[in-house]
């Protein structure tokens, strides 16, 4: 099933081909807004959009992967997606993303805002503020991944920021491929709706055809 196709049908806005596009997030990012469609056409023609058989970060498999470093690559473009996020969402004293995924974006976004950008890292399995990052008591924070699709390091992240008495303001991202709709509580803001399908990995038709599944980004 071509879930893409199903909520992009053929008919709607035609995607500008990619070296325009380029000019257009050189010239100016304030005066660029890139539509769902526009996005989802750079996600292909920048080799971003994969198929195959993926192990997602929630642990699900899936047939698709968004792989945002292919366009997180050009910065350019970078800073315009940080703003477009930005734009959705109330002005915080910082942003908080975890690592790795959602350093570049969160930076970007953080520069939309101009306040200071954080990150949180796996030390044991557990998201920690390391590096001698620290928060205040009461500050806003919004927080930010590149990808969502359970939500789980998203909520892993809240949970770093409110262990150090933050308020949490907001959520984004650029990809939002949740099949049920996330909630935490606060405005979120995502530039992509892409409800990819996904599977258990105990009951995955993509293992049980014997295709090898990819862990992307990791160590073979
Ligand atoms: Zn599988």
């Amino acid at each position: 099933m071509d879930y893409v196709q199903d909520i992009y049908p053929a008919g709607g806005t035609p995607a500008l081909p990619g070296f325009q596009l380029a000019m257009r997030l050189r010239t100016s990012y304030t005066a660029t807004v890139m539509n769902p469609n526009e996005l989802l056409n750079l996600f292909r023609e920048k080799g971003a959009y994969l198929e195959g058989h993926f192990v997602l970060s929630s642990g699900l498999h899936s047939s698709n992967y968004m792989q945002c470093a292919r366009i997180l690559q050009f910065p350019s473009i970078a800073e315009t997606l940080g703003h477009q996020i930005a734009d959705g969402l109330p002005t915080p004293d910082f942003v908080l993303s975890p690592a790795l995924g959602g350093i570049i974006i969160g930076h970007e976004v953080a520069r939309a805002y101009g306040v200071p950008f954080l990150f949180c890292e796996r030390e044991d399995k557990v998201f920690r503020l390391r590096r001698g990052f620290e928060i205040q008591q009461g500050q806003h924070v919004v927080v930010i991944e590149d990808v969502m699709t359970t939500g789980g390091s998203t909520r892993e992240t809240i949970a770093v920021a409110q262990q150090a008495s933050a308020v949490l303001a907001g959520t984004g991202c650029i990809v939002d491929r949740s099949l049920s709709p996330l909630d935490f509580g606060v405005p979120f803001h995502s530039l992509l709706k892409l409800p990819l399908a996904q599977y258990k990995p105990d009951d995955c038709v993509l293992c049980r055809q014997g295709i090898p599944v990819i862990k992307p980004g990791s160590r073979k």
